[in-house]
């Protein structure tokens, strides 16, 4: 450590401390200091500090030059020999206040390549190149050396030859006894050498890791960031390797500086995709990698889609739009592969796969996965021609008053009869909605046939589920408002059942639109509660009226000796906050028999009902009212027709 060169008192003190704070602050110190050598002899020194900063700006390490000059400073009075020492070891220059060369020593003049003759007589200018001398801050440098004050710092300079000189150096005012500046000394040091040095260092570590056209990481730093996510046992690791389509003819077409911008600006997107924990890298010509830690299957897939949507977008330049477009091939750790080459390999033939299916599409390595994505595809295409061709209608399960099972109110539950599949159940296809967008016209459809069905009901009411993805796009309130005004339901006899999937998304907007759906008089239900992190505070911020208690739970009031204490909870829960709470999937005696005993105040499930088609419910409706005069005869009202979606 530095302090073996100072004695130990010095070591200690505050004085010491804070010099090392000012260096490690980055900040440049020049003095004469006394240090120790070896011998426990005192040196003096004629010493300056200079930290070299990496390239986020903070010091890396700190460069100290100095001459020796305890001779000079030991003969304590001994002026002139500690200005020869100087002298021998730094540039010597003096300067009159206009800044013409009043005299230079043989450093300076060897620094420079010029003879005392050149310089004398020569402004200051001679030593520094034409933008800096016609800049404000050379302008404000000599501004502050006028009105007296010390300068120092490191300077870049020009040699006779041209050559950038760099100097450590110290300019001082020499003051006339009325302290007025009349003229003006500057000792300095030619650390060209490590500048260029620092420099080189700089750029070759630059280099190495960072592409210099995009400024994205390169292979190296890639390959580095995957092997120290891998060594983390428990990860996974989604690789995504990108490929710009048709970039060869964008080069060939436009130029490769147009080519190189739009390069540039597909990384600028590539990076606005990405969070903090995940590296995107630029591996070659026109491709690129992202490598995502702890990310399933699905998470890839919407950051694909992510992406291929983004770069789908035209891209500008100064004489127009380009459109291109990108390929992407995934792999996935640890299936796929455990080490980094391993990894870029399979997820480059993964790539190889959707150039082939013809760009701008995205594939797994994996075949599982590919088959399951296909399938996805296939879901997503034969949804929209269901939609198309009316292939949905609506069942109904009855929710019922727990006490003396009368129903309530009653859930709509939507179906598909596909022609060849049979029914399919929505837990297969609403998810492969939400993310195709093809739940908005879909729960559109449903909305406005739940609210025309119910209308037709005496007293009970209609729950209707909702998607995050309905949510999503704000349309949801003047949605329900319109199916309301339609249909003729009075807005009490509508709830909605969402999943804290809606909060979790953006609390602050989801509140909000919770808030106008109340304010239309429509309850809200919050659906599968229990089964996610929809916590107490979730139920106090955000206004409910009901809370569906997971079916899991139900089911565990037979098995587990525990669940009837979270259904107790959750049940307690709702008596504290004033909500009404609905047991789900009630499916034996003993179950219902707890949930009475624990007054839970309304059930559901296939003890006492199955979901049911709109006439059975009817009459179930009937019978449990024994006035079925009073229910309307038209059929054709209770039916919106079939579902019909433009394009
Ligand atoms: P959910 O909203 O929790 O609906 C209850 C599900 O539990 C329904 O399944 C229902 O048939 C089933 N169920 C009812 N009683 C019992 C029982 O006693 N035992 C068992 N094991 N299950 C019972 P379904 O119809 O398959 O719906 C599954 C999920 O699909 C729904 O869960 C809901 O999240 C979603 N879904 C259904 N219809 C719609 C809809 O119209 N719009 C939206 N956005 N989602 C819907
Ligand atoms: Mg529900
Ligand atoms: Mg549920």
């Amino acid at each position: 450590h530095h302090r073996m060169l100072v004695d130990a008192e010095y070591a200690q003190s505050k004085e010491y401390a804070a010099f090392w704070e000012t260096l490690s602050a980055g900040e440049f110190l020049s003095g004469t200091y006394k240090r120790l050598a070896k011998n426990g002899d005192d040196i003096w020194l004629q010493a300056t500090y200079n930290p070299i900063l990496d390239m986020a700006g903070q010091p890396q390490k700190i460069i100290k030059y100095a001459s020796d000059i305890t001779q000079e400073k030991t003969s304590q009075f001994d002026f002139e020999g500690q200005i020869k020492a100087i002298r021998r070891s730094q540039c010597v220059v003096s300067f009159s206040l206009d800044g013409k060369v009043i005299d230079a020593n043989q450093q300076l003049l060897d620094t420079f390549g010029y003879t005392l003759e050149d310089v004398i007589g020569q402004p200051h200018t001679l030593f520094v190149d034409e933008e800096t001398a016609q800049s404000g801050a050379y302008a404000e440098f000599w501004d502050t050396l006028r009105r007296g004050d010390f300068i120092s710092g490191r300077h870049r300079r020009r040699h006779r030859d041209g050559s950038d000189v760099w100097l450590q150096a110290s300019y001082n005012p020499i003051l006339d006894l009325e302290g007025y500046p009349v003229k003006i000394v500057k000792y300095a040091i030619d650390v060209t050498r490590d500048v260029e040095l620092a420099e080189a260092y700089e750029d070759a570590k630059k280099q190495a890791q960072h592409d210099a056209a995009t400024s994205l990481p390169n292979r190296v730093r890639l390959s580095a960031f995957m092997a120290a996510e891998l060594n983390e046992m428990s990860d996974r690791l989604a690789v995504l390797y990108l490929d710009v389509d048709r970039f060869k003819s964008v080069n060939d077409l436009y130029g490769h500086e147009v080519g190189d911008k739009l390069l540039g600006e597909f990384a600028d997107r590539l990076r606005r995709c990405l969070r903090g924990d995940q590296l995107a890298a630029r591996v070659g010509g026109d491709e690129f990698v992202i490598a995502a830690p702890d990310f399933t299957e699905e998470d890839a897939e919407e950051l694909c889609r992510k992406l291929i949507d983004l770069m789908a977008e035209p891209f500008h330049h100064d004489g127009g739009e380009i459109r291109i477009g990108t390929s992407i091939g995934v792999s996935m750790a640890p299936a796929d592969g455990t080490t980094p080459d391993e990894l870029l390999r399979t997820a480059d033939m993964a790539l190889y796969r959707s150039k082939q299916n013809g760009r701008g599409t995205y594939n797994f390595y994996s075949n599982e996965l590919n088959e399951r994505l296909m399938a996805g595809r296939k879901l997503t295409e034969e949804l929209r021609r269901g939609i198309d061709a009316g292939e949905f209608f609506i069942e109904y399960q009855p929710r019922f008053d727990a006490r003396n099972q009368n129903i309530r109110s009653a859930e709509a539950l939507v179906r598909w009869a596909h022609p060849e599949r049979g029914r399919v159940s929505p837990a297969n296809f609403i998810p492969v909605a939400e993310r195709s967008g093809l739940i908005i016209p879909l729960g559109e459809w449903i909305i406005r046939t739940a609210c025309i069905e119910a209308a037709s009901w005496s007293s009970v009411g209609v729950s209707v589920n909702v998607s995050p993805a309905q949510f999503r796009d704000g349309e949801i309130v003047a949605l329900v408002a319109s199916a309301l005004e339609e249909s003729g339901l009075p807005p009490s006899k509508l709830e909605i059942e969402i999943t804290e999937g809606v909060l979790l998304e953006d609390a602050a907007r989801a509140r909000e639109t919770l808030r106008d759906l109340k304010a239309l008089g429509v309850s809200l239900a919050i659906d599968d509660f229990g089964t996610g992190y929809a916590s107490l505070s979730y139920l106090r911020n955000f206004p409910f009226d009901v809370i569906k208690i997971d079916r899991q739970f139900i089911a565990d009031l037979d098995s587990h000796s525990g669940g009837r204490a979270i259904v107790q909870a959750i049940l307690a829960l709702g008596r504290a906050l004033g909500l009404s709470v609905t047991a789900e999937g009630v499916e034996t005696a003993g179950q219902l028999a707890s949930l009475v005993r624990d007054q839970c105040a309304e059930v559901q499930g296939y003890l006492l009902a199955h979901p049911m088609a709109p006439t059975k419910l009817r009459e179930a409706l009937e019978r449990q009212l024994g006035l079925s005069a009073l229910l309307p005869e038209d059929e054709s009202k209770t039916d919106a027709g079939p579902l019909k979606v433009a394009g």
